[in-house]
């Protein structure tokens, strides 16, 4: 069997300070404490648990499965597992640890209160296949919650199943199919702008759609006139990112929704980013037919690493009959059903004055419990004023950063008006052959996740910087005297840069070769 190193400890990284200077035996930093890979501490005879000893002659009911050889897995004592995932626990980076000014991302402050009504047992113990009667508090609250999606956007009903954004527009984009279906149209091309974000057009390929894309504007907006002139009875939706991902409220979308409508499209609004115009704009009016809202972004939730994630649809009059099922639906006595297939037919004849012509189902059952109690105790705990507010101060705060960096870094829409929600940046002045990524990586060094860097494609070494509505001025204002001294750094061509992260846990990757020659597999050293 290959051992395991036995010896003790073996530094793993370079444990050299920026100087080359401190060097320390363990490799550990101060109170930083470095952490190998479990393989490399743990032991085969090691186990934090007292089983009883296996008498290898007792009979089991494993025939010829029985194992013979040693499984080749470590074992550790409970404290060194503790260890070892706090030690890993404290080299990571959290919203709650610092700014995350991760654009389009809206890594915000989750307040505690939400985690408190999620984990409620009526909430957090239910049970998909529970009879309906026994949840009535769940469905209240899956209920409750969609109104307030539909008032706050002036539409007519919302498929909450989703569970993404991405997976809200693949939603939509198939109400959209159906209801062309439905009346025999069959279209081929969804229209989606250069400002649109990069899962519109993945979205509308994977629903088998030729994506065609819509020059943006100098002053980083939908060129309307382009759009018009390429409407007609082959697009079957337009695909619009509203605030887009330059950072830029859409005024025409109320033009372009005329147009694609007369033109007998449908028009779809990546709404991932309402946190920028919630309480302040209502999709309804501007006459959109579908658009997800990210629950995670706009109405907190902690997400980012994989989830997780709730995308509603909010949809128009015309795509509702075709909206995915299940849903819920207040009866006159009070009581809030789930209406699934069966019911269907009969609540659409009720409901829509016609059959239902669901497109079918996003999920096995009714979407992310735990997102949708977050996302209405948000809600309910801001009140309909304090969620306008979060608009507001997310947008002053954007506006604060862009004004306050203009100076000194290429912002190429700064002519173009205040921002909303996000601050967009290029690398057009950095000097020494520097880029965006070296000043992203001098951001960790400073203590702060970078921002958002190379999207969107339409700024040459995008920097994109979300401050959310929830930091403080001071942080961003340390935010901004790190981001503006990086930025002089760079401009100067200092050469120091490119090296950088000098100070965190590990040192700049070779991403290339991460990417192209993965290693997967641990390999034991030799000892
Ligand atoms: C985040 C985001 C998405 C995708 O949302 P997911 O929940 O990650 O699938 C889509 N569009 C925009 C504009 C976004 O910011």
């Amino acid at each position: 069997m290959n051992a395991p190193n036995k010896s003790g400890w073996k530094p793993q990284m370079e444990v050299a300070d920026a100087t080359g200077e401190h060097v320390t035996t363990t490799g550990n930093r101060a109170l930083m404490l470095e952490e190998p890979l479990l393989f490399e501490i743990g032991h085969a005879e090691t186990t934090g648990v007292d089983l009883p000893e296996v008498d290898p002659n007792a009979a089991t009911r494993l025939g010829s499965l029985k194992r013979e050889e040693p499984i080749g897995l470590v074992g550790l004592t409970e404290p060194e597992t503790v260890r070892h995932y706090t030690r890993l626990s404290r080299q990571n980076y959290g919203i709650d640890l610092g700014f995350f000014p991760l654009g389009s991302c809206t890594m915000k402050h989750n307040p505690r209160l939400n985690e408190k009504m999620a984990r409620l047992p009526g909430f957090a113990d239910v049970h998909p296949l529970q009879p309906v009667s026994t949840i009535q508090g769940a469905l209240e609250v899956m209920n409750e919650l969609a109104h307030w999606l539909i008032d706050l956007t002036g539409m007519h009903s919302v498929a909450m199943s989703p569970k993404a954004g991405a997976h809200g527009e693949l939603c939509g984009i198939l109400s959209i199919r159906a209801a062309l279906e439905a009346r025999g149209d069959a279209r081929e091309v969804v229209l989606v702008p250069e400002s649109a974000h990069g899962t519109n057009p993945a979205t509308a390929a994977f629903a088998n759609y030729r994506v065609e894309n819509i020059p943006a504007t100098p002053q980083g907006r939908v060129d309307l006139e382009a759009l018009k002139a390429r409407l007609g009875p082959d697009v079957a939706a337009v695909m619009i990112t509203n605030p887009n991902t330059c950072g830029l409220f859409e005024p025409d979308l109320r033009e372009i929704s005329d147009a694609v409508h007369a033109a007998g499209g449908f028009v779809y609004c990546d709404g991932a980013n309402f946190n920028a115009i919630v309480g302040k704009v209502r999709p309804g009016d501007l006459g959109v037919d579908a658009m997800h809202i990210n629950l995670h972004k706009t109405f907190s939730t902690p997400h980012g690493g994989g989830g997780p994630g709730s995308g509603p649809v909010v949809l128009s009059e015309a795509l509702a009959p075709f909206a995915p099922l299940p849903y819920t639906a207040r009866t006159a006595d009070g009581v809030v059903h789930l209406i699934e297939e069966e019911q269907a037919d009969e609540f659409a004849r009720e409901h829509f004055g016609g059959e239902l012509s669901s497109f079918g189902r996003m999920t096995a059952f009714h979407g992310q419990m735990g997102m949708f109690t977050r996302a209405l105790t948000y809600m309910l705990s801001h009140g309909a004023d304090g969620l306008k507010q979060v608009a507001e101060d997310a947008v002053l705060n954007a506006n604060y950063i862009l004004r306050s960096l203009e100076d000194v870094l290429h912002a190429p829409f700064a002519d173009s008006g205040p921002c909303m929600h996000e601050a967009l940046f290029g690398d057009k002045d950095f000097g020494g052959g520097l880029t965006t990524l070296d000043l992203a990586k001098g951001m960790i060094d400073e203590g702060f996740h970078p921002m958002t860097v190379y999207f969107p494609l339409v700024v040459h070494g995008a920097m994109l910087v979300e401050p959310t509505e929830t930091e403080s001025k001071a942080s961003i204002d340390q935010f901004i005297t790190a981001f503006r001294s990086l930025a002089e750094r760079a401009i100067a061509g200092d050469e120091s840069l490119k090296q950088a992260p000098y100070f965190a846990p590990r040192r700049r990757l070779d991403e290339t070769a991460a990417a192209r020659k993965p290693k997967l597999k641990w390999e034991p050293q030799e000892v």
